[in-house]
């Protein structure tokens, strides 16, 4: 008989979710995704880290590579890092700046940071499923976050009850799930909305810098910085990433506040991990140092014509009353679909009859409603396996939609 442990109610809240199970079918032959949202392995820069691996495994650097480092990060990384953020509008130094184990990392000692059981964190619906995963050990209540959202503050602050609204999180470049981007003016709002409700901003830029098409919108840092003249005067904290552009498995990201929420992060850092992988700090920081933009220039090249050919695909064969998103950099194209079509069935069918798999959009709203719509990620596919993977999806929506 297996024992019955007493675990933390915060358990309750972290489910695995069903669709995993469905996709453990992804191995089967013949099989297309556009399920993960995940980089083509194909670009890494992989012989740029293996001479970064042998530069640091080299006798004048291994002992710094394979020893204990500080918690805040890797020196010359955190300066790198804050010349980037200083081409973006965010002028700062190395002390503003904590290197994490992914933005992941970040997502939940923000969490840890804010929330109070009961407390409310605004997310939008949909929202980075992650995300929800890393504030659910926190046990919050959720509270749908619209851009331009003409409810009075006092209405969001009410509906909070005892526990306070602590902050909003979005991903406004091109996020995951749906693809969208928020504009200046939506940036612009969002600040307001956070001074009258007196709470932070979380900023998720995990796919900052991969855009296909349109001009840059300034983080919402940048902008608050720009009102506000001070780093420590602002309530928005930055999330950065190198996942999606140089090597998720190296697991390094960053975050990007005040020196104060920087200083309680470094607290959490030390209990939680001690400091992130010291010689995978430095090898992305070589590779990094020797030409990110043209990588990533390269990246936006290929991961743009592959959003084209999707969109062109669902332009062709998409019954109608689909209606999908037009993400102008990312890797996700978001499927709003007829209200009696439910994306969970649509994907057991894909996945038995056309061999093709995706996510359904449900696990992405923190109400659990968007039954009917779906995530597509395209940055994983051939243009070919694009066209092919979006026609076995106009099959089976058709059968779906008994056409
Ligand atoms: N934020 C968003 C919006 C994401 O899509 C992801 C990864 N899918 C992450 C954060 C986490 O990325 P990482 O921990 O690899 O930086």
């Amino acid at each position: 008989m297996t024992t019955q442990m007493k675990f933390a109610a915060r358990m309750d809240r972290m489910k695995a979710s069903e669709i995993r199970e469905l996709l453990k079918l992804l191995e089967q032959p013949g099989m297309l995704s556009f399920a993960g949202g995940i980089p083509d392995p194909a670009l890494f820069p992989a012989d740029r880290f293996a001479e970064a691996y042998a530069d640091a495994l080299s006798p004048a650097r291994q002992a710094q590579a394979l020893q204990y480092s500080v918690s805040e990060g890797y020196l010359p990384l955190r300066d790198w890092i804050a010349g980037r953020m200083a081409g973006l509008g965010i002028p700062c130094g190395p002390e503003n700046i904590l290197i994490t184990s992914g933005s992941q990392q970040a997502l939940d000692y923000l969490g840890k940071l804010f929330l109070s059981p009961g407390d409310t964190a605004l997310v939008q619906w949909p929202t980075y499923l992650g995300a929800l995963a890393a504030f659910n050990a926190y046990e919050p209540r959720y509270e749908r976050l619209e851009i331009n959202d003409n409810r009075p503050a006092a209405e969001i602050t009410a509906a909070a009850g005892d526990g306070a609204v602590k902050f909003a999180y979005l991903s406004p470049d091109f996020a995951n799930p749906t693809g969208r981007t928020v504009d200046r003016a939506g940036r612009a709002a969002l600040l307001a909305r956070a001074e009258e409700l007196d709470c932070a901003i979380i900023e998720d830029a995990a796919y900052q810098g991969l855009r296909y098409e349109g001009e840059e919108v300034p983080p919402i840092l940048a902008l608050e910085l720009t009102q506000k003249g001070d780093l420590d005067a602002c309530r928005t904290i930055y999330c950065g990433s190198f996942s999606k552009t140089l090597s998720p498995g190296l697991r390094v990201g960053w975050v990007v506040a005040g020196a104060e929420v920087i200083s309680r992060l470094v607290l959490m850092k030390q209990a939680a991990d001690l400091h992130s992988s010291t010689i995978n700090q430095m090898a992305i920081h070589q590779v990094a140092k020797a030409g990110f933009d043209a990588h990533v220039s390269g990246l936006r090249a290929v991961y743009g014509r592959r959003r084209d050919a999707m969109l062109r695909a669902l332009a062709a064969e998409m019954p109608e009353g689909v209606e999908w998103t037009r993400p102008e950099g990312g890797m996700f194209v978001w499927l709003t679909l007829p209200e009696r079509v439910s994306g969970a069935f649509l994907l057991e069918q894909s996945i038995a009859k056309e061999k093709l798999a995706f996510v359904p959009g449900q696990a992405f709203f923190a109400d659990g409603t968007g039954g009917n719509s779906l995530r597509l990620s395209f940055s994983n596919s051939s243009e070919a396996q694009i066209a092919e993977g979006i026609a076995r999806l106009g099959r089976v929506l058709r059968q779906a939609l008994g056409e």
